[in-house]
């Protein structure tokens, strides 16, 4: 007989990839995890997986490449020395206090990510902003969903979607807009085909420059330019109200700004929304009488709104379609921005955003910032009034040396911002780079003067809240493997240290929290009375009851599937607010040298950077290799061949990719999807020639398109 097998134990945990949120049980082995399956009793996915999910048991089994033990070094040019835990939380504090007591708390920044659990979000925030006394703290999340954060508060007077997943399954309309869900969100993708499989009348219309999967599958593919969807919105707004289609009882009674923006709207006649948007008029007025006259409008969106110059006013200009023909607030209707990672909606509430405070206060709020502090134990005034650097701003800031030190946690600028070429050079200038990882082989890690090994999915304890404002627990499976630590812990520990050092007579200990639980409830508490109440849950109450949406008041039975269901809003009045929404071209224009648009996005089997998916060989079937898509008509004209490898260059930088000759992209556009980096390609990935003009309100960059020219590589 062999030797004797450990038992087998499940655990109910939350997939680590996408924001829809599926739970999944966890089976392990001993210290090892040894399959993945789908939570039957999770109302995000009700037991199904997508192909990355399904995967996850081979991503966590494999520890090769994982960062196991803390490593710094003394100067640039030397190579990283491993170390113990004591050495490292000792220089990484004393390093971090010495720059903040020469140059002031300004001096330092932490740049975090979606991928964090709730938990070590918080802990980042209280340190950055209770602490140190800087709001200099943003996260991977302002690349990701930072305008429907604008476009909600701006619109709604709060941030949160108002819809939940169930309304996938009422909706009779459902509009995706820059939303390829059959790739980005799959197991939401499968829910609606479920969908309109039992419900023929459901009709779907995809806006999007390419035909993507979603677009293949539409009823209706509005093929618009690139950056023009607000001229859209506006010209589906202006047919509405031309033929009466609107609520006008409901614009007079719950809204403000109707007529400002009605007057504006006067120029987008359909004809001319049309034209520049690249469609026609006829397509353009079919799409508005779907989702005007619909019974439930559902609108599903994502990057190609939020990656955007102007994404605040895409965002504001398509809820606005919502507001005015009141598609919202019942079953089956409501604008939905999806969010693209696991904790990107944990992050809002945590207020762990350079422009944000906790429980989605503001930082230029006084009164939110006094309750704040009283909530903290601060002093008063103790509260940076200044808002913090936001992900582009915060490495020009490292470039420029007004930053000297940033914390890198979980996640991968060097691949993942635009202009790649100016993060490298920012993190080569920075005085000291910390970064906190659990994968060693990514594109930011050899810029860092200390490593801190951190812990993983299947490993960790906390929360997430998926994209319809459900709080999940994810649990560990197995012990953390060498020495990696929790986030949390991590953080914890390095702020005691400040803390001993930093904080004035009087001040109690900040940090006196030892688990995930004790974290989640200090969150709770600052969460009571504001939009987002959760001040009824904690982790035990999650494990007995499962996952729960927010809001979800102390006394609560359960949370609020939808939100403004009464017509009455988050404003001060309590009307929702319209807002004039004039359409403005793309940030970068086209031109002589650069005469092709690029438009990036996600393949369906890969994850961001591939740290986790590129670990399994099943996930490459589908996508082999990286590839740069253009119009056979565009590559003939050319005189470039499939396969063959060209170079894409815009003003900031080139990379050289093998080609793909695809009419999934119209004449004069080009595709490269974004999770190829360094680590698979010998230059950076297509951030290379990305371009970091932001949003004036969300500073969210414009990563969805960049003027560039395609040529033959021309090697040798
Ligand atoms: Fe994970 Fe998203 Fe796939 Fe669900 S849809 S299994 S959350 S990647």
């Amino acid at each position: 007989a062999g030797p004797a097998r450990s038992a087998r134990t499940v655990t109910r945990s939350t997939c680590c990839y996408c924001g829809v949120g599926c739970g999944v049980l966890i089976e392990s082995e001993g210290e090892r995890i040894v399959g993945v399956a789908g939570d039957p009793q999770h109302p995000a996915n009700h037991g199904r997986l997508c192909s990355k999910g399904r995967t996850l048991a081979e991503t966590a089994r494999n520890l090769h490449g994982r960062v196991l033990q803390p490593e710094l070094r003394a100067q640039r040019h030397e190579q990283r020395r491993p170390v113990d835990w004591g050495l490292a939380l000792d220089t990484v504090s004393a390093r971090l206090a010495d720059i903040i007591e020469r140059h002031g708390p300004d001096s330092v920044a932490f740049y975090i990510s979606g991928q964090l659990l709730t938990e070590d979000y918080y802990v980042f925030n209280k340190l950055a902003k209770g602490l140190i006394g800087t709001n200099n703290i943003d996260t991977n999340s302002r690349l990701c969903m930072s305008s429907a954060v604008t476009g909600y508060k701006l619109a709604f007077g709060a941030d949160g979607p108002p819809t939940c997943y169930e309304d996938l399954e009422h909706a009779k309309t459902v509009l995706f807009a820059g939303s390829n869900a059959a790739y980005a969100h799959p197991v939401l993708f499968r829910r609606l085909e479920e969908a309109r499989e039992r419900d023929p009348d459901v009709r779907w219309i995809v806006i999007d420059p390419r035909r993507t999967d979603t677009a293949a599958m539409a009823d209706l593919h509005l093929a618009i330019q690139p950056g023009t969807d607000v001229a859209l919105f506006n010209g589906m707004l202006h047919h509405l109200i031309w033929e009466g289609w609107v609520d006008a009882d409901f614009i007079a009674h719950h809204t403000t700004g109707f007529d400002e923006l009605k007057q504006l709207l006067r120029d987008y006649t359909p004809r001319m929304a049309a034209e520049i948007c690249g469609i026609s008029a006829a397509d353009l007025i079919t799409a508005a009488e779907w989702f005007g006259r619909s019974p439930a409008t559902l609108s599903l969106y994502c990057m190609g709104l939020n990656q955007s110059a102007h994404g605040t006013d895409k965002n504001l200009a398509l809820i606005q379609l919502h507001l005015a023909t009141r598609q919202l607030g019942r079953p089956g209707a409501g604008p939905f921005s999806l969010t693209g990672q696991p904790n990107a909606m944990g992050g809002r509430e945590v207020g762990g955003m350079a422009t944000m405070l906790a429980a989605h206060r503001d930082i230029t709020n006084a009164t939110h910032r006094a309750e704040v502090e009283q909530l903290w134990k601060l002093a008063p005034g103790s509260l940076s009034p200044r808002p913090g650097l936001a992900a582009v701003e915060l490495f020009e800031a490292v470039r420029s040396g007004k930053v000297k030190a940033v914390w890198i946690a979980c996640t991968n600028p060097v691949h993942s911002m635009p202009d790649i070429a100016r993060v490298r050079d920012a993190l080569q200038r920075a005085e000291y780079v910390i970064v906190q990882e659990a994968f060693r082989d990514t594109d930011t890690v050899p810029y860092a003067d200390v490593l801190l090994p951190a812990t993983t999915w299947g490993e960790k304890d906390g929360t997430v809240t998926n994209s319809e404002r459900r709080i999940s627990r994810v649990r560990a499976a197995v012990p953390a493997p060498g020495q990696a630590r929790h986030d949390w812990w991590i953080v914890r520990e390095v702020a005691r240290r400040i803390e001993a050092r930093l904080a004035g007579p009087g001040t109690g200990p900040m940090f006196a929290f030892d688990t995930p639980a004790q974290i989640f409830d200090e969150h709770t508490a600052l969460t009571i009375g504001r939009d987002l109440d959760i001040g009824g849950l904690d982790h035990a109450r999650l494990e007995a009851d499962g996952p729960q949406q927010w809001p979800f008041p102390s006394g609560s039975r359960q949370g609020q599937a939808r939100r403004y269901a009464d017509g009455r809003f988050a404003t001060a009045d309590g009307r929702a607010c319209f807002h004039v929404t004039p359409f403005r071209p793309v940030a970068e224009p086209i031109s002589a040298r650069y005469p092709l648009r690029l438009l990036t996005g996600r393949l369906r089997d890969q994850w961001h950077g591939m740290s986790r998916t590129g670990r399994v060989p099943q996930l490459f079937a589908h996508s082999p290799e990286p590839s740069l898509h253009m119009h056979p008509d565009d590559a003939a004209r050319r005189g470039l061949k499939a396969g063959e490898l060209v170079r894409v260059a815009s003003a900031r930088g080139e990379l050289v990719l093998p080609l793909e000759p695809s009419d999934e992209v119209g004449s004069g556009t080009v595709f490269a999807a974004m999770h190829w980096s360094g680590q698979f390609l010998s230059s950076g990935g297509i951030n290379e020639v990305s371009q970091p003009a932001t949003d004036s309100r969300s500073q969210q960059p414009e990563l969805k398109h960049a003027a560039v020219r395609v040529e033959k590589a021309g090697f040798g």
